[in-house]
């Protein structure tokens, strides 16, 4: 599944566009432009069917996409008590891999002190290790480990 993200120097400033020609000139489907009308693209007043000035539509997603970029920078995660990007506590961070695609990135606010996640793929994992000190743990080893005695025989079993 490719997502390019809508380059918003693609519309012409003073060029009203319909909704076919915003998903048309931005490659995404028709149903995504109603919901960038319903959260927040203003459409000029009274007219129909609906038009969208160029300078309108840059706003629009110069803004969504600053917020994006403004909530998560690199190297940082989203803390749910603090409702704040986070840089991890001490720049350390644990990686769970659960497939060969990604997995969970864990690491510890350094306000709250609350367990922050985060997804992440391999190869931004790369670029994660350039900022963060980043430990590799294995997924499922401690309990289904202990559900099956035979591993543990060289441990203290009683008589
Ligand atoms: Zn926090």
């Amino acid at each position: 599944m490719k997502r390019r993200r809508p380059d918003p120097r693609r519309a012409k400033i003073h060029r009203p566009y319909d909704v076919a020609d915003i998903a048309k000139l931005f490659e995404v489907h028709r149903n995504t432009v109603r919901s960038w009308l319903k959260q927040g693209l203003r459409a000029i007043e009274r007219v129909w069917p609906t038009l969208v000035l160029g300078a309108e539509l840059r706003r629009f997603l110069t803004e969504k996409q600053g917020r994006r970029k403004r909530r998560l920078q690199d190297g940082q995660m989203y803390c749910m008590p603090c409702r704040e990007p986070r840089s991890p506590a001490l720049d350390m961070a644990e990686y769970v891999p659960l497939s060969p695609t990604g997995g969970n990135l864990k690491a510890l606010c350094p306000e709250c002190e609350t367990w922050m996640y985060r997804r992440v793929r391999p190869s931004d994992l790369d670029r994660l290790k350039a900022i963060l000190d980043v430990t590799v743990t294995p997924a499922d080893e401690p309990l289904r480990q202990t559900s099956h005695p035979s591993v543990n025989h060289d441990s203290n079993t009683p008589g």
